[in-house]
């Protein structure tokens, strides 16, 4: 039965490994190298008027993919998934780190989001989780603006799960995720945004406040409950 299970499993993944579906962050972290760049599960232009076309164009197709066949040019015949990447990037050279954060962030991130008509809102369980760490759903979002404002250059802003099973706000620099394993807070991603300026520079120039305060409207909640549904 087990083995059985197991190569349900396998073929389950493969089947999902382009993550245009996303269901699960353990789909993501289970992808094997080589890596590949996957299939955004909206149109380029679908998620306008928050996030342009040309943004979306070049974020997914040049940016992502770059962080991608840096990574796997980084990893050359090393056989990981890409949760061993995260996991252990003391072990390489900082290219793994930096496009192995890249890969994952860049293939979460566009799961997240969806035509804002698909948005949805927050599952019971995570509307309760939040209000139960953060005093209401819209303490959490005004909190996770801030942090989002705050991030000086390049980053990431994170909901987490942490080891302690809290729901928590936390930032990092680059393309570093709350799995690595030198994460100064670590925990299970459940949302994240892009806060890098090739994220919404074309349309928003130099108003980040603007693009962090529309990214709500585009949030693909039914997905997000899933990540934070998942252990
Ligand atoms: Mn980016």
């Amino acid at each position: 039965m087990f083995k059985l299970k197991k190569t349900l499993w396998i073929l389950m993944t493969i089947a999902f490994s382009s993550l245009a579906d996303a269901q699960s962050r353990r789909e993501l972290n289970a992808l094997q190298s080589p890596f590949s760049l996957p299939a955004l599960s909206y149109a380029v232009e679908a998620l306008e008027p928050v996030i342009d076309r040309e943004t979306m164009s070049l974020h997914h197709g040049k940016h992502h993919q770059a962080y991608v066949d840096q990574l796997n040019k980084a990893l050359g015949d090393n056989k990981l998934t890409l949760l061993d990447v995260l996991k252990r990037t003391r072990e390489f050279p900082p290219a793994v780190r930096n496009n192995g954060g890249g890969h994952w962030n860049h293939a979460f991130f566009w799961t997240v989001m969806s035509p804002a008509e698909k948005s949805g809102a927050p599952s019971q369980k995570l509307e309760k989780d939040l209000i139960a760490n953060f005093g209401s759903v819209e303490q959490f979002k005004a909190e996770f603006e801030k942090q989002a404002l705050g991030i000086f250059g390049s980053g990431w802003a994170w909901l987490i799960r942490t080891t302690d099973g809290k729901l928590k706000i936390t930032t990092t620099a680059n393309q570093d995720n709350p799995l690595m394993d030198i994460a100064i807070e670590p925990g299970q991603p459940i949302l994240a945004l892009d806060v890098w300026e090739h994220a919404y520079y074309v349309n928003y120039r130099n108003k980040r406040a603007d693009y962090v305060k529309n990214f709500w409207k585009i949030v693909n909640w039914a997905q997000v409950s899933k990540y934070h549904a998942e252990k």
